[in-house]
């Protein structure tokens, strides 16, 4: 049995006084009303890794993540956040190749394949992105695209690695948007990409491999999309700034 995960990616959201208020509610609410073993992640912004997390202390449920990493370890790159520096501060896992990075900072399949080997390297779980924009599902090229982004940024892992690796899929279209693909739209791709995943390193590992689906899931679209064989969880933006809702939403995994 795949871990379940629910994942909030709070995107460039909130003060820190706000959250710190969003971390807590979550964190009571969880562990007052939330049966099951989903595992909860609260991908925060850099400033407010350690403050959330040191919040959070040793709890078992859920921990911190980034949103994002630098492609190199140390350097002059001004602004920039390297893996060795989040490992530093024990955060677990880091998003990586999220389509707004890739919509408006330009990142790349061969970019994120150096940003997936370095997170790695320094022992951070990579949640890796993918997912179609609405002109190429309207093309039905949405199958051949997430297989090459999956291609571009994972095959080059060998399997031990690839175990470390959370995937996203989560169809452009979907993000901020309030359309969601549907539970069988959400089943087949993921089925597509567990499938590609077995091409390459047998059914045993891809069975392993856990995948998320992102895209306006909420408290009642949750339930659903989480109960599909392949869906083990969900990459969640807007719904994981409110603590009911974002409640809801991992009640559903
Ligand atoms: C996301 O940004 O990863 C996301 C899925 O956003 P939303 O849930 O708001 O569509």
């Amino acid at each position: 049995m795949r871990q379940k995960i629910v994942a909030g990616n709070w995107k460039m959201n909130k003060t820190l006084e706000e959250a710190n208020i969003l971390a807590s509610e979550v964190t009571g609410m969880v562990a007052d009303e939330v049966k099951g073993d989903a595992k909860v992640i609260f991908c925060v912004p850099f400033p407010y890794l350690l403050p959330i997390k040191n919040q959070l202390g040793n709890n078992a449920r859920i921990s911190v993540g980034a949103q994002n990493c630098s492609e190199h370890e140390s350097g002059a790159y001004t602004g920039e956040v390297s893996a060795p520096m989040l490992k530093s501060m024990g955060i677990p896992y880091v998003i990586l190749g999220h389509s707004e990075r890739r919509q408006y900072f330009g990142e790349d399949g061969k970019l994120l394949a150096k940003k997936v080997d370095v997170a790695l390297k320094h022992g951070l779980s990579p949640i890796f992105c993918c997912g179609e924009p609405l002109e190429v599902r309207e093309a039905n090229g949405h199958e051949a695209l997430v297989k090459k982004q999956v291609e571009e940024s994972l095959f080059h892992l060998d399997a031990d690695a690839l175990k470390k690796v959370v995937i996203a899929y989560e169809p452009v279209w979907a993000i901020g948007t309030g359309k969601t693909a549907s539970a069988q739209q959400a089943q087949d791709m993921h089925a597509v990409i567990r499938k590609h995943l077995a091409s390459k390193y047998g059914q045993a590992v891809a069975d392993t491999i856990i995948i998320l689906y992102g895209g306006s899931v909420n408290a009642a679209n949750a339930k659903e999309l989480f109960s599909c064989p392949d869906v083990d969880g969900g990459l969640v933006g807007g719904a994981s700034l409110k603590s009911r809702d974002f409640t809801e939403v991992i009640k559903g995994a």
